[in-house]
């Protein structure tokens, strides 16, 4: 839809693998609808994933005893964050719709966007008490999870070897978007990518350029526990 915007958070080391098409198919598509796409490269641009104290400049609130989440807040509160997190959070800040492109690793994200999620998702910023899940700080905002497996689809089935994929949501959508306050879009799913043949890549990448041109007209799903582990 014309005018909105989106922040791409992407998790792939090389541009010619499938998570970088699935990102440039977004990238074309939502430009063309007139969106106006940012994309956070996290590996291009070699983002920090770890927490540390380098990420507080200047006045440390307690520096006998460091402790992460309370001084972030307070570096959050006096505008002492460091610059790539306050970079990211101005991104998050501007934008409508969040999509987070990333392969699964250990069914989870990889640990880059994990770190993004740790660094930038800083209380004062996202959530606090008690602004969180519903009262959460980012809560006009949309969020889309869009990953691959490596696993074929018929494992991510409940009962199956790897159980039902929505159990690995939780902590992903809920547990992060949720609990700031975003509303969560049904996750895309590509599954396989490796083990399918060619034409087969071309329809899932032709399938997520045909799911984004309808997408600002989805409901979010209802992010509860039922949702996951019906
Ligand atoms: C540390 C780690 C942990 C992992 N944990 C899990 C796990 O818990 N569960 C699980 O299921 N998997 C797991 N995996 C596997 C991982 O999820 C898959 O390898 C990954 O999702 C595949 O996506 P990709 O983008 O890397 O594929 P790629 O290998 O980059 O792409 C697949 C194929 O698509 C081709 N391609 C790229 N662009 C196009 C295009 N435009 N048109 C047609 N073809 C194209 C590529 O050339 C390639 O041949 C793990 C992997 C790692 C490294």
């Amino acid at each position: 839809m014309a005018g909105k915007k989106v922040l791409i958070v992407y998790a792939h080391q090389e541009p010619k693998s499938f998570n970088g098409s699935l990102k440039d198919v977004a990238v074309e598509e939502l430009r063309k609808q007139g969106c106006s796409v940012t994309v956070s490269d996290l590996y291009a641009m070699q983002f920090e994933p770890r927490a540390t104290r380098n990420d507080i400049v200047g006045h440390v609130h307690n520096p006998e005893q460091f402790n992460y989440i309370v001084e972030t807040r307070e570096a959050y509160k006096r505008g002492g964050l460091s610059s790539d997190v306050v970079e990211e959070q101005k991104k998050v800040q501007e934008a409508d719709l969040l999509i987070f492109q990333f392969p699964l690793y250990w069914f989870s994200m990889p640990a880059i966007m994990k770190g993004w999620m740790d660094r930038v998702l800083v209380q004062g910023f996202a959530y606090g008490f008690p602004e969180f899940y519903d009262s959460g700080l980012l809560k006009n905002k949309l969020a889309l999870f869009s990953f691959t497996t490596g696993s074929p689809r018929e494992t991510y089935t409940k009962g199956n070897t790897n159980g039902d994929i929505r159990y690995l949501l939780w902590p992903l959508q809920h547990g992060t978007m949720h609990f700031c306050g975003v509303k969560v879009l049904a996750p895309h799913m590509c599954f396989a990518p490796e083990s399918v043949s060619e034409g087969q890549r071309k329809e899932m990448l032709t399938a997520w350029a045909q799911r984004l041109k309808t997408l600002w007209k989805e409901e979010p799903i209802n992010c509860s526990s039922e949702w996951y582990f019906k």
